[in-house]
């Protein structure tokens, strides 16, 4: 893929977070673009990064692994956002700044006795499912204060907030709902320092940022369509 083509991409998804954010009277530049660049090369990724990008989301841990190795002379930050299982918590605690997908305290205690000390706090999103489906991941909301309250109290963890999936709805009020419930559910808490909302995709961007969204996840609207899918 060409420069340009990622580069316009580019800036046409902040121009739309910025006009999102303007209708929805929210701060200009309180939502960040997360770059979801899996299955992507990391050449796309340097592409991506010239035209002024530096937060890039990854759900595969090996294939994550390999492109960070070619990118390291880049200043990126890297965040972790596909399932974890727990063998997988040591090395993300020590190649990632940002982990979204944390639904078990089992693995938040893994994260946090694994990030090397000679690194900065781990910054942590708690997936919290807002969906009916019982299939989805992530923590109910019911139980979400409670794990809350034992994640916060770990070491070498800086909890900032939460990631939602809902179901894609077509319907503009639907896509708004369930992040309105979760949104609420956390500033409830009186925590200011949970002020991290990991909510919207392409197709829910606009709602996403109405209900509070400070970092949207982006993928094939800037790097365009995946054409296959990685073995975790
Ligand atoms: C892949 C992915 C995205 C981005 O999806 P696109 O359809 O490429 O925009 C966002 N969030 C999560 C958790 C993902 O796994």
């Amino acid at each position: 893929m060409v420069m340009n083509e990622i580069k316009q991409r580019l800036n046409k998804i902040k121009a739309q977070i910025r006009q999102a954010e303007a209708q929805e009277k929210r701060e200009i530049e309180s939502v960040k673009l997360l770059a979801v660049s899996k299955t992507k090369p990391a050449a796309d990724i340097a592409l991506a990064y010239q035209a002024g990008q530096r937060h890039f989301g990854e759900s595969y841990l090996q294939e994550a692994l390999a492109k960070q190795t070619e990118l390291a002379a880049f200043d990126i930050s890297w965040h972790f956002i596909g399932p974890i299982q727990s063998n997988k918590t040591k090395a993300i605690a020590r190649h990632f700044s940002w982990v979204h997908s944390v639904e078990r305290l089992k693995i938040a205690k893994r994260l946090s006795e694994q990030r090397p000390s000679y690194l900065p706090d781990l910054n942590l999103l708690l997936q919290v499912n807002i969906s009916v489906e019982a299939t989805k991941s992530g923590v109910l909301l019911a139980e979400l204060p409670q794990l809350i309250q034992a994640v916060n109290s770990l070491p070498k963890i800086r909890l900032r907030g939460v990631m939602a999936i809902p179901e894609p709805a077509v319907a503009y009020e639907d896509q708004r709902k369930p992040y309105r419930g979760l949104y609420q559910a956390v500033t409830q808490l009186a925590m200011p320092e949970l002020n991290e909302f990991s909510f919207g995709m392409t197709a829910d961007l606009k709602a996403a940022i109405a209900e509070g969204s400070t970092i949207v996840r982006i993928g094939s609207a800037i790097f365009g369509a995946r054409k296959y899918q990685e073995k975790a």
